[in-house]
């Protein structure tokens, strides 16, 4: 939680199943606290994907 980094800056990262770009973030915190919860939008599949 040191970070200065705005969260507003991050982007939700390309779906891994479909390479899809139109992916929602669901949590900032994933099972780890370098990883968020996303959801793509285009298959529908849940992924954790690395902030860094
Ligand atoms: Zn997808």
């Amino acid at each position: 939680m040191a970070s200065t980094k705005a969260e507003d800056d991050l982007k939700s990262p390309t779906c891994p199943f479909c390479h899809g770009t139109d992916t929602e973030i669901i949590s900032l915190f994933g099972s780890q606290v370098m990883t968020m919860q996303c959801k793509c939008r285009a298959c529908g599949s849940f992924y954790e994907a690395s902030k860094y």
